[in-house]
């Protein structure tokens, strides 16, 4: 969990059972006569709220790699600072998603979940085929299939935003396209600084907004058999893996957060600027005693010139704006992290999600969740023996998970649902109302103590799939 201070205008807030220490902020708890008058939440309204942003999308084509998704996203800031997107290709094959958690407000957050896949998208895309979609329509460079799209930009900032894209198309048309990863690298930062040029060329509240505010993003990229995971700050991406001998679940995690709990990263801040900075350019582990990601979007008050807040930022946001301690910007950047796995069959779905899930659950209790939810809904489907031939030993475990399934039949059909309700009301003796049902009612003055917003996406792997891709390979 990250909240930025604002010196004279937001006090830091720090969640209970948040893992980072030191920073001396004041942990409030709620009294027991503002307790005694949270309202009585009973199990329908719990669902109701639960199930208020769920999404699924099914697809199926043989040849996807992802089989489905299922998305959720449960708010603690009003308006909700996190943002999530899911797109499929138009001219290629492949899936793309992304969790973006913001600070500061919603507005960078906003923004790059509605921009960052494009310029992924466009940067990953066989450079002849860009082209010749250029040539085709010059307007409709999206290159991707949004699922769950139901915002779009006002237009003043909409033309700044297509100008931009434009320009980065044409760019990357005349230059070689380099390996997946470099190309998702390239994209973050190329967003990232198109962010910085739109608030500084086209100054206004909108375009500024945007840039005074941050977001820490998590992107996978699937294509065929090559998983990549983007990251830069803290949110999360698990692999969810099945042993096929035991069908006991295993968690892989493919990303690394960029905080102060990480040395190497705190080293290379470090390693940047001068050692008489050593005390204050990480202080009580946050950038410049300020900020808790190590790496974001957008929070240009990290990493713009002392001329350029001199002349853009102090004028509108004051004095208190410039961070303490700014001798040799940039602080901060947008650089991801990628990480590259090759899907195996045994490799079942993927969970990315922003910190508020991980502050409640580790990857293993997530991979675990999700796994036995998995295997729960299996049972509702008629049972499919494999293709080829099948030994009665395996028909025997066919069964037996079927079984151990229906004695754990979860009450949500969304897996994303089903890790909010635990991380919510999770017990050792099984989920309980009544913490759930207080959690959701704090008031809204106090809750963001509590938790934090939760963003969760579980995509599914089509393991026919890619057991036929690795048979060929
Ligand atoms: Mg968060």
């Amino acid at each position: 969990m990250h909240t930025i201070f604002l010196r004279n205008s937001v006090v830091c807030v720090r969640q209970t059972n948040c893992s980072n220490v030191g920073c001396g902020v004041r942990q409030f708890r709620i009294t027991i006569r503002q307790k005694a008058q949270l309202p009585n939440l009973s199990p329908y309204d719990v669902n109701l709220i639960l199930r208020e942003n769920e999404y699924i999308q099914t697809f199926s084509e043989d040849d996807s790699i992802v089989r489905s998704y299922e998305s959720n996203q449960l708010s603690s800031n009003r308006p909700c600072e996190d943002s999530r997107t899911e797109a499929t290709f138009l001219h290629k094959s492949g899936f793309i998603c992304g969790v973006f958690d913001g600070h500061a407000g919603p507005a960078c957050s906003q923004v790059i979940s509605k921009r960052l896949l494009r310029y992924v998208g466009a940067g990953v895309l066989d450079r002849r085929v860009l082209k010749e979609v250029m040539s085709k329509d010059y307007n409709s460079q999206s290159f991707l299939k949004c699922h769950n799209d139901k915002a779009d930009f006002v237009s003043e900032i909409k033309t700044i935003y297509e100008n931009s894209f434009r320009e980065y198309v044409q760019t990357i048309s005349r230059v070689k396209k380099e390996n997946v990863a470099n190309e998702i690298t390239n994209a973050f930062m190329r967003l990232d600084d198109d962010l910085s040029k739109e608030a500084l060329n086209h100054s206004n509240m909108r375009t500024m907004s945007v840039a005074m505010s941050g977001a820490v993003a998590v992107v996978a990229h699937i294509d065929h058999l090559d998983l990549h995971v983007a990251s830069t700050g803290d949110c999360g991406a698990v692999l969810g893996i099945q042993c096929p001998e035991t069908g006991q679940w295993q968690a892989k995690k493919l990303n690394t957060e960029h905080n102060a709990d990480n040395l190497k990263e705190v080293q290379r801040i470090l390693e940047e600027h001068p050692n008489e900075e050593h005390d204050t350019a990480i202080r009580n582990e946050r950038l410049l005693g300020q900020l808790a990601p190590l790496r974001a979007l957008g929070d240009f008050r990290y990493k713009w010139s002392n001329e350029i807040m001199d002349k853009y930022v102090v004028p509108t946001f004051g004095e208190h704006s410039v961070p303490p301690h700014y001798y040799t910007p940039p602080y901060l950047t947008a650089q991801p992290e990628v990480q590259h796995h090759i899907l195996r069959p045994n490799d079942k779905f993927l969970v990315i999600a922003s910190d508020g899930l991980w502050d409640f659950l580790t990857p293993s209790q997530v991979i675990s969740l999700v796994g036995e939810h998995l295997n729960s809904k299996k049972v509702l489907e008629p049972m499919k023996l494999p293709t080829g031939e099948v030994t009665l030993l395996e028909v025997s475990k066919l069964l037996a998970e079927r079984k151990a399934g229906r004695a754990r039949k979860p009450l949500d059909q969304n897996s994303a649902t089903h890790l909010i309700r635990n991380a919510l009301g999770g017990t050792d003796y099984g989920i309980e109302h009544s913490k759930i049902a207080y959690y959701l009612s704090l008031p809204q003055d106090v809750v963001r103590l509590y938790r934090d917003d939760i963003t969760i996406t579980v995509i599914y792997f089509n393991t026919e799939y890619i057991t036929k891709l690795n048979a060929e390979t």
